[in-house]
């Protein structure tokens, strides 16, 4: 018999956080012909959707969208607000707020860091005494990401703007919400946050392409006076056009998508989603706890005040490479898991479980893994899915 090898058929199983799975109605949405994006038929949707990531961002403010990934959104936010030297605070949460910081250095801003451990997280107190410490108010802006996509980390926002408050410290706070937003919860105007980051292909399952920022009333206050150079990404000039965004072509075929998006996430309510991320990612957890048994493979989050619910970092048992896990997985069974980002290259790997996902979707994948751990050679304790089936059963059975 000449069997050829192995090739994929099926779906690929699609793991990694970002970007994510793309419905299927998504998919058919954004396969839109080409629009005049000043078309009435056009602005409709244009300005029910901009209404639509209001809600979502759980804000009144303005948004400006920009045709990029999410770096054009950190950017964005970067040089309309500062100008050359003003200093930054940055919370170290992993690869993303590093990311963050070296871009703002480019732009010749001055960056403190408030150190953390990337598995337990930052600490608020010592946050709230940098800010108290920093009388001259030299500090412009507390930059935070709400979920290290590095590391499956959450950071809570809320006791970020709290320990500005206690400090009575006037920075803007800036937050990232790109692997958050419509998959965690998110407050922009209950948490006072001036510029929200959020992009189109983690929690709103959508191509990549689009980022956009919801930016407060202090935030536009402060653009005014900001002198870093600007152009395509300047908010006065994206005021003065119809959309009050985009200085050139308008991605119309996204606009179409986030239409199907927005109406996907209100269709099941912003707040069962999230406890649908809740469940899919403690059923993660408890796989992953189970495999650490044996010398296996444990969860990176070394804080469980703390755990993501839109993506667990798999770390490495000591000596064990996570790309051998994520070659299996690729090669032999078609599941894409993400990889290890900046220090943790090759020592953890990511089970992304934010967008739209289900149950199998996430049973099929952990049962995958664990046989990618028995392909590979790591020690584990074998039988982790089991203890997510159990948790999915029991959450199905309360209702
Ligand atoms: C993905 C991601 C980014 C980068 O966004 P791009 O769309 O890849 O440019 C930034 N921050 C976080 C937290 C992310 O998850």
């Amino acid at each position: 018999m000449d069997v050829k090898p192995r090739i994929a058929r099926g779906r690929q199983f699609f793991a990694n956080p970002g970007p994510t799975n793309i419905p299927d109605s998504i998919l058919k949405a954004v396969a839109h012909v080409s629009i005049d994006f000043n078309d009435p038929a056009f602005l409709t949707v244009y300005d029910e959707t901009v209404a639509g990531l209001k809600r979502i961002l759980k804000t009144q403010h303005d948004i400006f969208l920009y045709t990029g990934s999410g770096h054009a959104a950190w950017e964005a936010a970067l040089v309309n607000l500062f100008s050359p030297g003003d200093s930054l605070l940055v919370i170290e949460t992993g690869h993303f707020s590093e990311s963050w910081g070296k871009m703002a250095k480019d732009f010749g801003l001055d960056i403190r860091t408030l150190s953390a451990d990337w598995r337990r997280g930052a600490d608020f107190a010592a946050l709230r005494a940098m800010l108290a410490e920093d009388t001259a108010h030299a500090i412009k802006a507390v930059c935070a990401v709400q979920n290290e996509t590095a590391t499956g980390m959450e950071l809570s926002i809320a006791e970020t703007r709290a320990a500005l408050d206690a400090a009575g410290h006037p920075a803007l706070l800036l937050v990232d919400t790109i692997s958050s937003l419509g998959s965690l919860d998110f407050q922009m105007d209950a948490w006072g946050v001036d510029v929200a980051v959020a992009g189109s292909q983690k929690g709103l399952m959508l191509p990549t392409g689009l980022s956009f920022t919801g930016v407060s009333p202090k935030a536009m206050a402060a653009h005014k006076t900001s002198t870093l150079p600007k152009s395509y990404l300047h908010w006065t000039n994206m005021l003065g056009r119809r959309h009050k965004s985009f200085i050139g072509t308008v991605p119309t075929s996204l606009f179409y998508g986030l239409q199907e998006s927005i109406r996907l996430l209100e269709e099941e309510g912003l707040d069962q989603v999230f406890v649908r991320h809740a469940r899919l990612a403690e059923a993660v957890r408890r796989c992953v706890r189970h495999w650490s048994g044996n010398n296996g493979p444990s969860l990176f989050c070394a804080n469980p005040d703390r755990y993501s619910n839109s993506v667990t970092a798999v770390l490495m048992p000591e000596g064990y490479d996570a790309e051998a896990v994520r070659k299996v997985a690729l090669g032999t069974f078609n599941v894409s898991l993400g990889g290890g980002l900046n220090k943790l290259g090759g020592k953890v790997f990511r089970i992304g479980h934010l967008g739209d996902l289900n149950e199998p979707m996430i049973l099929g994948t952990l049962a995958t893994v664990e046989a990618c751990l028995r392909v590979a050679g790591i020690p584990h304790t074998p039988g982790g899915v089991q203890a997510a089936i159990d948790y999915l059963a029991e959450a199905a059975r309360a209702g």
